[in-house]
């Protein structure tokens, strides 16, 4: 059956018949190119073992891709007023599910036990509101296991974020949260010209894929991920300054001076172990 949603005219019409606007509260930009559609579903390598989690399927481009490779769709759409729109464009297809919802509310782990026993794998595929993009992998990261794999729109920014290593520009405590849980790669730029409407930024296609097997092991997880946020409040600031707001100064230079660092070490110099290692410093000094 040849796709139907994902381009211009349609998109266009089925918004004039159901007099609906994009909306911009929620990050309402469709897309419009099927090439697109079709290499973020080939990135993905879902297939019908696959459980597919899509956030925010709006009128169903991606959706339709994805319901023909994969073996189910669910989808969380936050915009009551898509959903009867939605179900009509993909009537067609009962391998597909939309909950209501927004994405940071839902009980993703359980919704997706649901589901899960007839497929090998669940992946995470979406073109993401970018209001939340951010928010919706850090959420979803943190409620659920199950989901191996991440493909994702985001804006071109935000992407080159999640991806980058140590002692880049764009190095951040994003990158941090991501590279402790899988790798993650730029796997198709996208001009803006693909949405309707089109937002004032270019995307790119993120891939992230976990970890089999845990691979960082800080004491103290929850102080780990503390110390890296504080770290990275104010880039251009030294470690210490950006610490000093939680931490004595003493303190602080007596950590670096003890782990070998020099006193004006800056965050983005610093490794996922060197942060590792220094949050099981401050760990071990709170403990004595
Ligand atoms: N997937 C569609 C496409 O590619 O054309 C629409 C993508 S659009 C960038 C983002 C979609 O996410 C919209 O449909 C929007 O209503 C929905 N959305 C925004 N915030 C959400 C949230 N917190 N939870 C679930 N869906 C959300």
């Amino acid at each position: 059956m040849p796709n139907k949603i994902g381009n211009s005219v349609f998109i266009n019409q089925t918004m004039k018949t159901n007099d609906i606007r994009a909306k911009k509260k929620f990050g309402q930009n469709f897309l419009k190119d099927e090439k697109i559609l079709n290499e973020i579903v080939d990135v993905s390598e879902c297939d019908k073992d696959t459980l597919v989690i899509e956030v925010g399927p709006g009128l169903g481009s991606l959706t339709e891709v994805l319901c023909k490779k994969a073996g189910f769709v669910l989808a969380y759409e936050i915009d009551t007023e898509l959903i009867p729109i939605l179900k009509d464009n993909l009537k067609y297809y009962d391998n597909f599910e939309v909950i209501n919802q927004d994405i940071l509310n839902a009980d993703i782990n359980s919704d997706i036990n649901k589901y899960k026993k007839n497929f090998k794998n669940v992946y995470l595929v979406a073109n993401l509101p970018y209001y939340i993009t951010t928010p919706i992998i850090l959420n979803t990261l943190s409620k659920t296991d199950l989901i191996t794999r991440y493909v994702m729109m985001m804006q071109k920014e935000v992407a080159e974020r999640l991806t980058s290593k140590p002692k880049t520009k764009d190095y951040a405590a994003i990158s941090i949260a991501i590279l402790y849980r899988g790798i993650a790669k730029t796997r198709i730029n996208v001009p803006r010209t693909a949405f309707i409407p089109a937002p004032n930024v270019d995307s790119a296609v993120v891939r992230l894929d976990l970890y089999e097997e845990k691979k960082y092991f800080p004491q103290n997880e929850e102080l780990f991920f503390d110390l890296v946020k504080l770290s990275f409040t104010q880039r251009r600031k030294t470690l210490v300054n950006n610490l000093s707001s939680k931490y004595k100064k003493d303190f602080i230079y007596k950590m670096l001076n003890d782990n070998g660092y020099k006193e004006s070490i800056r965050a983005e110099e610093l490794s996922i172990d060197d942060f590792i290692k220094l949050s099981d410093y401050i760990n071990g000094a709170k403990n004595d």
